[in-house]
């Protein structure tokens, strides 16, 4: 079955036949964070695919990988990308490193997972947390369920990890405070 829902006032659909996707989203669904690990080469990858980017081996098995990682980099949105997402402004999208096979198969390569940045029960962040969360703060998983059968793969501050002293933000990106930039008249 098909799934059609909505999620902060947004369409979302997961059909059967995209195979990875519809598998991938299930385990999530019951809190399981599972990606493909390659049976020729043994790595493992994100996001799900029909085959390996490193070997092109289409054999893979889903595996239970670690949700822990630090943040790689980020997106803070201000400006809602639609009507609906004018109430969850400012939010986080962050590209979080996995802890699991860091560094492999190279040194610029890595598992690199999107989500959002949440309280730790996967609601969306309120403005406090957003700002103070940057390149190098450690993240850990959680989830946010959507409607029965989907649950997407979220992130919120690993309170049992240690955290950088201050995380690397964008110069200028928080709104509301001084370290807005201002237009100097001449
Ligand atoms: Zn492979």
């Amino acid at each position: 079955m098909p799934i059609e829902t909505s999620y902060l006032g947004m369409t979302v659909e997961l059909h059967e036949r995209e195979v990875e996707n519809s598998t991938y989203f299930r385990y999530c669904a019951a809190h399981e964070f599972r990606l493909q690990c390659c049976e020729a080469c043994g790595l493992i990858r994100y996001p799900p695919t029909t085959a390996c980017p490193w070997c092109a081996s289409p054999n893979a098995s889903w595996v239970i990988v670690e949700g822990r990682g630090t943040v790689h980099s980020y997106t803070e949105v201000h400006h809602a990308i639609q009507p609906a997402f004018k109430a969850f402004v400012p939010y986080l999208i962050l590209l979080v490193e996995l802890d699991t096979q860091r560094g492999g198969p190279t040194m610029h390569e890595a598992l690199r997972v999107v989500g959002n940045l949440t309280n730790p029960d996967g609601t969306l962040a309120p403005r406090e947390l957003v700002e103070s969360v940057g390149i190098g703060s450690r993240m850990r998983m959680v989830f946010t369920d959507v409607a029965p059968g989907l649950s997407l793969p979220q992130w919120t501050l690993d309170h049992d990890a240690p955290q950088p002293e201050r995380p690397w933000r964008y110069p200028g990106a928080s709104i509301g405070s001084s370290t807005v930039p201002s237009i100097r008249s001449p």
